[in-house]
C-alpha cells in the first residue's frame, strides 16, 4: 500500500477501515543470506538500504523486544552535519543528504524538519574553533553560518545574552540540520524494508553466535538457530553484551542517556540551540513540549534510566542559557542505552571472525546517522568493501592509533 494525499482522501471517505499493518509478523526461517541483529533504526536502515540498493533478498532483521523499543525511540531527534574531521564530516553530509529525499524514498512521513541547529559560542576562542568547523563543513559539500551576536539575537532574542559567566558571543548555525520523528524513521525503514521481503522478527533475542571452524555461520536465538551467510550486529547500547557471546571485547562502554520534554506550549523556539559553556541541547516538537537534554550519566550502565544528578545539571544548563524555561513543567524524562566508543567516533567493519560485521559506537550522536549508517553497512556486507565515506570507521583504529577524536578528549567515553 502506498501512501498519497489521494489514499488519505479515499480512506477518509470509507472509515479509515483499508489501512493495513506496516510490517508483516513473520516466523523466523532456517536461513538467511543476511542475518541483522537489532531492530533499531541502524538495523532497519541496513535491511532497507540491502533490500532497495543492493538487490538481497533474503534478509532478516532480529529484534529482542519490539520496534523502538531501543534508541530509535528515545532520542531528541536532532539531525546535523556540523563534524570537524575528515574521518567524520563526509559521512555525516551523506547522511544529511539521505535525509533530504528519505520520506519521498520509503514513502512515510518521518516529519523531517530542516529548522536549523545553532552551537552557541561564550568565548572567542569557540568562535575561532566553531569558524574552523564551519569552514571544514563548507569544504565538504555542507552549509555552515558564523553567527554574531546580534544575528543570534534575531532569531532567539529571549536567551540570557548577558549571563556574566557565559555570555552569548555568536554561533555557529547550520540551517539545513533540524529534527525528524523518531519513530516516524523506525516504521518507515520497517516498512519500506518489509515490502521487499525482508523478515522483520520481534521479540527474538540473539543468545550466541554460531561459530563453525571460526566462521559465523548464524545465530542462536530464543527462537531457535537461524543459519546466514553473513550476520551483522547493530545493537547500539548492547554491544558490548552481544558482541561478548562471539567473544570479543570491544573499545566500547555503555552508559546512559537522559532526555526530557516539557508540558506543551506555545511555539518559541523553531529551531534547535545547544549551549556551549555546558552541555544542554533544546528543541520544541509540534506538539508545543520543549525537548531537552544534555550530559550522559558519568557511570557504566545497561538500564534505560538517568539518575538525579543529571537531572539537575540539564536543569543548571537550561536555565543558564534561557532562564524562562523554569516556568515550564517536565512531563517526562527517560534513558537510553549508549554504546560510547574511545574516541567518540562510529565503527562500521568486518570482525576478526569472518562473516561476522558490527555497527556500533554511535555514541549519543546516532540517529542523525541512521540513513548514512545503513547505507554504507549494507554497502560492506554486500561487497565487503568499506563505503568511500565510511573508510575511517575501522575497528583496528584503536590498535593503530587512528582515532577519530572529534572532541579531542582522549579515550574517555563518559567526555565525548
Ligand atoms: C535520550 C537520548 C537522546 C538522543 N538524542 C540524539 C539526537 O538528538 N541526535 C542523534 O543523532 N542521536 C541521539 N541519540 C542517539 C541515538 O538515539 C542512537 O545513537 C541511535 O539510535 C543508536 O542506533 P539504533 O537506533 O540502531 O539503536 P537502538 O534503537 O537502541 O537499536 C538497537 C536494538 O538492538 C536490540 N537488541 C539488543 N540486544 C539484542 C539481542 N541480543 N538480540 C536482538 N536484538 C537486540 C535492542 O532491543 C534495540 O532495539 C540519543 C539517544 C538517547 C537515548
Amino acid at each position: 500500500m502506498a501512501y498519497s494525499g489521494f489514499r488519505l482522501f479515499a480512506e477518509a471517505l470509507r472509515g479509515h477501515r483499508g489501512w493495513r499493518p506496516l510490517w508483516r509478523d513473520p516466523e523466523p526461517q532456517a536461513d538467511y543470506d543476511i542475518v541483522i541483529v537489532g531492530g533499531g533504526g541502524h538495523g532497519l536502515s541496513t535491511a532497507y538500504y540491502l533490500a532497495t540498493r543492493f538487490g538481497q533478498a533474503r534478509v532478516a532483521v532480529l529484534e529482542k523486544g519490539w520496534l523502538g523499543s531501543g534508541n530509535i525511540g528515545r532520542n531528541t531527534t536532532i539531525i546535523r552535519s556540523n563534524y570537524l574531521l575528515p574521518g567524520n564530516q563526509p559521512f555525516y553530509e551523506l547522511s544529511m543528504k539521505l535525509w533530504e529525499g528519505l520520506e519521498q524514498d520509503f514513502n512515510l512521513n518521518a516529519m523531517v524538519s530542516q529548522r536549523g541547529v545553532l552551537n552557541l559560542c561564550h568565548t572567542d576562542a569557540q568562535r575561532d574553533a566553531y569558524r574552523r568547523r564551519g569552514n571544514a563543513m563548507i569544504l565538504s559539500g555542507a552549509d555552515a553560518e558564523l553567527l554574531d551576536a546580534e544575528g543570534v539575537r534575531a532569531m532567539y532574542p529571549f536567551l540570557n545574552f548577558d549571563n556574566a559567566r557565559f555570555p552569548i558571543k555568536g554561533g555557529l548555525l547550520q540551517r539545513r540540520g533540524g529534527t525528524a520523528r523518531h519513530d516516524g524513521v523506525a516504521w518507515g525503514y520497517a516498512r519500506g524494508a518489509d515490502r521487499r521481503g525482508v523478515d522483520i522478527i520481534q521479540h527474538c533475542e540473539v543468545t550466541g553466535f554460531l561459530v563453525e571452524d571460526g566462521v559465523c555461520k548464524g545465530v542462536e536465538t530464543n527462537r531457535g538457530t537461524i543459519r546466514a551467510a553473513k550476520v551483522g550486529v547493530a545493537v547500539a547500547g548492547s554491544t558490548g553484551r552481544v558482541m561478548a557471546k562471539a567473544g570479543m571485547r570491544l573499545p566500547i562502554e555503555s552508559f546512559a542517556l537522559q532526555a526530557f520534554v516539557t508540558e506543551g506550549l506555545k511555539p518559541c523556539i523553531d529551531g534547535v540551540i545547544t549551549f556551549g559553556a555546558g552541555h544542554f541541547y533544546i528543541s520544541q516538537s509540534d506538539k508545543g513540549g520543549l525537548v531537552f537534554g544534555g550530559d550522559i550519566d558519568s557511570y557504566n550502565s545497561y538500564a534505560q534510566r538517568g539518575n538525579l544528578p543529571v537531572v539537575e545539571d540539564v536543569a543548571e544548563g537550561g536555565m543558564a542559557l534561557m532562564p524562562m524555561i523554569g516556568r515550564a513543567r517536565v512531563l517526562r524524562s527517560w534513558g537510553g542505552v549508549m554504546d560510547m566508543s574511545m574516541d567518540g567516533s562510529p565503527i562500521i567493519d568486518r570482525t576478526g571472525i569472518p562473516g561476522l560485521y558490527l555497527n556500533a559506537g554511535w555514541c549519543y550522536g546516532g540517529f542523525k546517522a541512521t540513513p548514512a549508517s545503513g547505507f554504507c553497512f549494507a554497502h560492506l556486507l554486500s561487497t565487503d568493501t568499506p563505503h568511500e565515506v565510511a573508510r575511517a570507521y575501522r575497528l583496528d583504529r584503536f590498535a593503530r592509533g587512528a582515532l577519530i577524536d572529534e572532541k579531542g578528549a582522549g579515550a574517555q567515553p563518559n567526555l565525548h
